[in-house]
């Protein structure tokens, strides 16, 4: 039980969840924006989820018992300090804006980040799924996190060494809170910054449904050289659906919500989509998209309900 003054500082809302992520389905829950950084150690004492801006999650209908927690002013700030050697120190919270701290360092001459040009997130959200493209991962860049670890009391910096992150996790324990983040970041001609974020954008706008309702990539790809949406999409699956799910007609890996797509009806997809490409293919296709409160069989390995 959340005390009246704890509200007072921090905002406590009843919200449907699909409100706040980009596939546009889930439940109720009770989400708080947790301005005050003193708080915390409330939230990490009870049960609670993190939520970013919602980009690589799918969410069943709930009720939810846990706090849905959204970081907010305390850990929104950006601060650039110059460093000797054309190189920059960017300190940037988890609940920053991915897009705006691209944007900001592209402006401001610091290379790296402009890799990242297109995927929707926040700082933490990017940190916690270790987002990356074809060319870069956010990790390539940290020099150092902020983090409340699950099995602590006390919010720690991690050096990068200690990070073990891989292709699209951190490898942090589930339930570890990203705080903020250091980047060292070497110089970079503003306008060669912005030309390559915008290329990347460009691309990104040809060969994926950014207008749709989705979750970005559905399952991680099955190794460096088999892509997951190629395995889709020569199972011939794409454009196919149950309900107002289908797989999208521009990516394979992408599935989009239609309209009022059921929970249901996207894990149906994905099963379907798995269990097809275990049987013709031999291919496990793992999940990419982080899920609470889905059905079941979701986390049920495909050689296991082919
Ligand atoms: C159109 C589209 C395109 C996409 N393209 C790409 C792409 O090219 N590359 C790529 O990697 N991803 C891509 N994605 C997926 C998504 O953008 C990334 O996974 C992104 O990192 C999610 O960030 P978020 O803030 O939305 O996190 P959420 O989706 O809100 O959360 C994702 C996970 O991070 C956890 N989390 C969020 N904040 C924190 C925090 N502060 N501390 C600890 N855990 C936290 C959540 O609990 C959850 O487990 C795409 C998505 C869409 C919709």
């Amino acid at each position: 039980m959340l005390s009246q003054a704890f509200q007072q500082r921090n905002t406590v809302e009843r919200r449907a969840l699909k409100d706040l992520c980009t596939m546009r389905v889930g439940g109720e829950a009770n989400v708080i924006t947790m301005h005050e950084r003193d708080d915390l150690q409330i939230i990490h004492e009870d049960n609670f989820k993190m939520l970013g801006k919602g980009a690589n999650l799918l969410i069943g209908d709930g009720p939810f018992d846990e706090y849905i927690v959204k970081l907010g002013e305390d850990f929104a700030q950006l601060q650039i300090e110059t460093l000797p050697g054309q190189k920059a120190r960017v300190c940037v919270g988890a609940a920053f804006d991915l897009a705006t701290l691209i944007g900001k360092c592209v402006k401001a001459g610091l290379a790296g980040p402009e890799g990242l040009a297109g995927v929707p997130a926040t700082v933490g959200g990017a940190l916690y799924m270790n987002a990356g493209t074809r060319t870069c991962w956010m990790f390539d860049w940290v020099s150092r996190v902020e983090v409340l670890l699950p099995s602590e009391q006390k919010p720690r910096w991690l050096m990068r060494d200690e990070v073990p992150a891989v292709y699209r996790s951190c490898g942090l324990p589930p339930g570890t809170i990203f705080l903020q983040c250091e980047m060292e970041l070497a110089s970079g001609d503003p306008e060669t910054l912005r030309q390559q974020a915008s290329q990347l954008k460009q691309a990104k706008a040809a060969s994926q449904p950014l207008a749709a309702r989705s979750a970005g990539c559905i399952f991680k790809n099955p190794s460096k050289t088999l892509a997951a949406g190629k395995v889709v999409d020569d199972l011939g699956l794409k454009d196919t659906g149950i309900g107002a799910a289908r797989v999208s007609e521009i990516h394979g890996n992408f599935i989009v919500n239609d309209g009022e797509a059921s929970v249901a009806d996207i894990c149906a997809l994905i099963q379907r989509i798995r269990k097809t490409a275990w049987q013709e293919r031999e291919v496990v296709l793992d999940l990419e998209v982080q899920t609470w409160h889905c059905p079941a069989e979701l986390h049920q390995h495909p050689k296991d309900i082919a």
